[in-house]
């Protein structure tokens, strides 16, 4: 019911659905996978699909196995992977005649506020070429610390903003489960999520499969950025031929309902950055001020953590480290050191020249 009244749907395949555990490529898959995709551009959907297989079929192709890859290893082998793996969209949308592009995307591609609106028009202007617009990380590039590191939440990030109505995030699992579904036969399917609580997130068991990097993990985390971005999300068994039409049909899958949100698109992007780069812990008078929609002063704040730039998302905590709020900075962490409990009048001797008096300006900032 949720796809039916989407225009622009976001689709994540898993790399086990297009490669089994002998190495073989699963074409028949693909090729009905692909009437699907034909099924919702008929109906005039946007689709855009976010696949993994680069390195999967880069070891297929180079012959080596999958398990402990090193980093500059796995680089090497995703450059060889992902022509394998476009190679293998064009020969089967070319039957089924579907437009397609690639669009490799690196962590600050979407976690840069200029660069995330470049990475909306290039979709935008696709989609309104009526092609589908294929995206992977760039794991040629990408290293450790500036990576998504899987594409559960690089899809969810693609779904944001692309301003996408759904995300399906196809795995090998009906969806989200009471108990972990391959070890208990009586493990019961939970269809529809409001709220991402303790007990949702230890339904949530570490299962990770030997190509995928996901597992549950960052599918709730993929599930949260969405919520906040006014899109719907959900888990579904991809392992069954033509997935779409099954959760259309029988719709025995896991939807996250999206929180209803008001925010503007700049104000989304801010909530459901997927890298924060520190955090601030402020008092309860701060507290109060940022609920009255007041900007965050340096007085308020006690302590800080991380190594940010002025311009990076930062988290807003209290002394009990729950999470109030989420900004861009308009200091760098070591300034922020010299001049938090401070009174704003105090910033410029301190700092030894002129700034603005907001650390947070009320503009930049998302109360959670
Ligand atoms: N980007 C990786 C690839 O194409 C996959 C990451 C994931 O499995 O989530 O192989």
């Amino acid at each position: 019911m949720y796809l039916k009244n989407s225009e622009i749907i976001v689709i994540k395949i898993g790399s086990s659905l297009l490669i089994d555990d002998k190495m073989n490529i699963r074409n028949k898959w693909l090729t009905e996978f692909s009437k699907d995709v034909k099924e919702l551009i008929k109906q005039n959907k946007k689709v855009i699909l976010v696949s993994s297989g680069a390195i999967a079929l880069g070891c297929k192709k180079l012959n080596l196995t999958m398990r402990n890859l090193k980093l500059d290893k796995s680089q090497a082998i995703a450059s060889v992977g992902q022509i394998e793996l476009m190679n293998l969209f064009k020969k089967i949308f070319n039957k089924m005649k579907i437009n397609f592009s690639q669009i490799l995307l690196t962590l600050e591609d979407t976690e840069q506020r200029r660069r995330a609106i470049n990475a909306k028009r290039t979709i935008d202007n696709l989609l309104q070429m009526s092609f589908v617009p294929i995206v992977n990380e760039n794991d040629s590039i990408a290293t450790s610390e500036i990576k998504y590191g899987d594409n559960d939440r690089l899809a969810s990030r693609v779904a944001q903003i692309s301003n996408a109505d759904s995300l399906i995030l196809l795995s090998d699992v009906d969806g989200l489960h009471d108990k972990n579904p391959k070890l208990f036969k009586d493990a019961k399917l939970i269809k529809e999520i409001q709220d991402i609580d303790y007990k949702i997130e230890n339904f949530a068991t570490k299962t990770v499969n030997i190509y995928g990097k996901g597992g549950m993990k960052t599918k709730i985390d993929a599930a949260r950025v969405c919520q906040l971005s006014g899109c719907s999300m959900a888990i579904a068994n991809g392992l069954y031929l033509r997935p779409i039409k099954k959760i259309i049909e029988k719709n025995n899958c896991t939807w996250f309902l999206p929180k209803v949100s008001k925010l503007d698109a700049r104000k989304k992007w801010i909530v459901s950055s997927i890298s924060p780069k520190g955090h601030l812990i402020i008092d309860e008078g701060a507290i109060s001020a940022l609920k009255k929609g007041k900007s965050l002063l340096a007085a308020g704040i006690t302590d800080i953590k991380g190594n940010f730039n002025k311009g990076d998302h930062i988290k807003i905590l209290d002394k009990n480290m729950k999470e109030h709020a989420r900004g861009l900075s308009s200091f760098s962490s070591s300034e922020i050191l010299k001049i938090k409990g401070k009174h704003s009048n105090k910033i410029q001797s301190l700092l030894g020249y002129v700034s603005k008096s907001e650390v947070v300006h009320k503009d930049d900032m998302v109360e959670i």
